[in-house]
């Protein structure tokens, strides 16, 4: 997949491409990542990406020319054929659709995406009508600038291109994740998929910190109650945290018992 970022701030992204996952997937070869810098496109003395809006009101807009300019150069498809030749065009806004986990998965399933990065009070909205293919929002807050944005996609996007996460099952496991078909004898049959929920506690050594003990149906060695266990903290922990989850996954009869079990008690 390739990836290209326009900002007037490149240096931003040093850190956030540099490790781990996208990291690894850049030097493997299934994540390109293109930083552009707008102001190259820029034709004036001061590379000047911005101006004041009409209209009157405060800040500064960005310029439609360097943004168009930047992506006339990425020879993509043209704007009606972007489908098919899986390409994206995505304006990081704070007004845009939300960026969640399945925006993610579609993104992941396309060759390239384009990330374009506003700032100030934002892009001249001719981008958002007649070049972009969507408006993208990482939630209902104000950033100062799309740049932690794209990071953010690029982070999410990449990790779930095959082969960018060692077990791939694990990435099936998260939250928010809604079940796929599942190839057989995948995985231990201890764990289990959020199938939409938030993930399952997680454990490590030392089986007791500070008198803080794991649960012991982890170490038990019994993969039918720890993946019943894990199924039911699952399920605790979405209503606890986001009770609207529940609304938008398929229960089966055995989760319908074990939220049965849990509201019965105190969470
Ligand atoms: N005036 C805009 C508004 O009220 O919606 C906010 C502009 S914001 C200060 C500058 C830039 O940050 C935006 O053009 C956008 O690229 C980015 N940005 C801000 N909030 C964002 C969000 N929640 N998701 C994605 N990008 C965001």
């Amino acid at each position: 997949m390739k990836i290209e970022i326009l900002t007037i701030f490149p240096d931003f992204f040093r850190g956030p491409l540099d490790y781990g996952i996208v990291r690894r997937a850049r030097e493997a070869g299934l994540a390109e990542i293109e930083v552009h810098d707008l102001r190259a496109f820029a034709h004036d003395r001061h590379r000047t990406v911005d101006d004041r809006p009409f209209g009157g009101g405060e800040g500064m807009v960005l310029k439609p020319e360097p943004i168009f300019e930047c992506i006339e150069a990425l020879q993509l498809a043209p704007r009606e054929q972007r489908p098919s030749a899986k390409q994206s065009v995505i304006l990081l806004s704070a007004q845009g659709r939300r960026f969640d986990q399945g925006v993610a998965a579609e993104l992941a399933a396309l060759e390239q995406i384009v990330l374009i990065c506003g700032r100030y009070e934002g892009v001249d909205e001719r981008v958002a009508e007649h070049l972009a293919d969507l408006e993208l929002s990482i939630g209902d807050y104000v950033l100062s600038g799309g740049e932690l944005g794209a990071a953010v996609i690029v982070d999410t996007v990449t990790r779930l291109i095959p082969g960018a996460v060692g077990n791939e099952a694990s990435t099936r496991q998260e939250s928010f994740t809604t079940p796929v078909a599942v190839p057989a004898g995948d995985g231990p049959s201890s764990t289990c998929e959020s199938g939409g929920l938030l993930d399952y506690p997680h454990y490590t050594r030392p089986a007791d910190f500070r008198g803080m003990a794991v649960p012991e149906v982890l170490i038990s060695g019994n993969h039918e109650e720890i993946r019943r266990w894990r199924r039911g903290t699952a399920l605790r922990k979405t209503l606890r945290n986001r009770p609207d989850l529940l609304d938008r996954v398929a229960l089966n009869d055995e989760d319908r018992q074990l939220l049965a079990r849990i509201t019965g008690e105190d969470i």
